[in-house]
């Protein structure tokens, strides 16, 4: 195999250094760095090692073919504007990386879906985010009412959601389709709490449905498609007539949702005043609620990764095994996954 400049700059991007820094902890001129990743220098064997140790990957992982870049453009869009350059370089370089691992992981078992989620273009003539938010509800045969175990659901969809360690405060999920469509991916930043992380992966699996190209109202659709899939406006109605704090905690523990998207969702739905959702806004504050909510809901955790690692170890591989195969050295992996790597492993 060939050694691929490619692959090194984003190994080193993942780990959100400049080329003057990496130069700085291989010992090499910044020029040196400069020339092996435009493709001018053969970088010597010990420059390979040292770098593999220094970005916490296999010396193989800069060899061969490219990795798919890119594509979190969809979910990336607003995001940029807030996070800056490097930041931006390096959530995209860790999410390739994220994504060649489980693509990686993933090849050769057995299918994980027997079906995936439809794909319904939000242009689709007749369709807007909340009726295709309707068909998903109705592709996952959910019954009226609050959405339990999405992620589940998700899951049996063959949509492998795995976590996304120390992101920019900014950014909680981001996803994509494997380059061959075969599977998607939702990366998830930890911890969570219960209600933003189902409202998250719910707002990523409507780019998922419905974009595929970026634009300026993309993020308003997911965020209309997860709050119909959550809160049906149909079924919810009757349970937003009143927004005092004691009913919202109910609702909240009712639904699964954050007593703020409640209020939001009562307004946006011409169920309460703007002026009395304002209010519900102000009363939260008062109590601090803004900035963490009352009542803990049960959390969802997911599961096909750690299944797909269960697989291969009980094909008999080691851990050590999985992580060369992915490029990774063990410690990186053993970081990056850690939420969803089976017990023994964590
Ligand atoms: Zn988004």
């Amino acid at each position: 195999m060939q050694f691929n400049p490619e692959r090194f700059a984003l190994h080193r991007q993942a780990k959100g250094m400049s080329q003057g820094a990496a130069a700085k902890a291989l010992g090499v001129s910044q020029g040196r760095i400069s020339k092996v990743e435009n493709g001018a220098l053969r970088p010597s064997d010990q420059l390979l090692i040292d770098a593999a140790q220094e970005f916490g990957v296999q010396r193989e992982a800069f060899f061969g073919e490219d990795v798919e870049r890119g594509l979190p453009a969809i979910s990336f869009f607003r995001k940029q504007k807030t996070m800056g350059m490097r930041e931006t370089r390096k959530t995209e370089a860790r999410f390739s990386i994220i994504r060649q691992v489980v693509i990686s992981l993933a090849a050769g078992l057995v299918e994980l879906a027997d079906r995936r989620v439809p794909r319904i273009p939000v242009s689709t003539p007749g369709e807007t985010p909340a009726s295709i938010a309707q068909r998903v509800r109705t592709f996952f045969q959910a019954a009226a009412g609050p959405l339990l175990g999405l992620t589940r659901m998700m899951e049996s969809a063959g949509i492998i959601i795995v976590p996304f360690v120390d992101t920019h405060a900014k950014f909680d999920a981001v996803s994509c389709a494997s380059p061959d469509g075969r599977l998607d991916i939702v990366a998830v930043k930890p911890g969570l709490a219960p209600d933003r992380y189902r409202f998250s992966i719910a707002h990523e699996l409507g780019h998922l449905v419905m974009h595929t190209m970026p634009s300026e109202t993309i993020e308003d659709e997911a965020n209309q498609f997860a709050a119909e899939l959550l809160m049906p406006a149909e079924d919810i109605e009757s349970d937003l007539t009143s927004i005092t704090i004691p009913h919202l905690m109910e609702l909240k523990r009712k639904w699964q949702v954050a007593m703020s998207a409640l209020i939001y969702r009562a307004k946006s739905l011409g169920l309460v005043s703007e002026w009395k959702a304002r209010n519900a806004y102000i009363t939260m504050s008062t109590y601090g609620f803004r900035k963490k909510e009352p009542v803990e809901l049960p959390r969802e955790e997911p599961q096909l990764f750690t299944t797909l690692i269960v697989r291969h170890l009980a094909g008999g591989k080691t851990f050590d095994d999985i992580a060369a195969q992915v490029g990774l050295l063990p410690t990186t992996m053993a970081r990056e996954f850690a939420p969803v790597l089976p017990a023994g492993l964590r």
